[in-house]
């Protein structure tokens, strides 16, 4: 009795004789119970039908390429602030180097120096109390005494 599945015009992995690999085949004859010929779903050829071999075709599980994709994104935002970073270092060379401090207040290019993060400059004030901080590998928002009252 044929498997289920298993006639002309049916889908079944089969070795193609030309990709050299296990692919989808169209049935294209039947010999009995038997698969006698299909059509390669890749290269669109007609091969007498042999056995799939096992060998799993060589491509990447999807979750992880998409690791692979998250990781590539995250390391160009990395590369980006570590540009930008460079860049406003040399536009700031001569600024003077503050120490970063909760209570201390700054200004929009002030270098500062932070015990964690390094020399950064800050890139932004967030009103009333913030300042956006371009470090070499992160971009940090953090308090300061705050922006004069105008
Ligand atoms: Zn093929």
């Amino acid at each position: 009795m044929a498997r289920s599945g298993t006639a002309v015009g049916k889908e079944a992995l089969a070795y193609c004789t030309s990709c050299k690999m296990d692919l989808n085949h169209v049935i294209v004859a039947m010999k009995g119970d038997l698969i006698a010929r299909v059509q390669c779903r890749t290269c669109k050829k007609d091969h007498a039908y042999k056995a799939p071999k096992g060998v799993s075709e060589p491509t990447e599980k999807p979750e992880k390429k998409a690791k692979a994709a998250k990781k590539a994104a995250e390391a160009e935002i990395d590369h980006s602030i570590q540009a930008e970073w460079q860049k406003l270092m040399v536009a700031h060379k001569n600024a003077p180097l503050k120490p970063y401090g909760a209570k201390s207040h700054f200004v929009l290019g002030d270098k500062i120096n932070h015990p964690t993060f390094g020399h950064g400059i800050v890139n932004r004030l967030i009103y009333p109390n913030k300042i956006e901080i371009i470090f070499e590998h992160d971009m940090k928002v953090l308090i300061h005494a705050g922006s004069a009252q105008v």
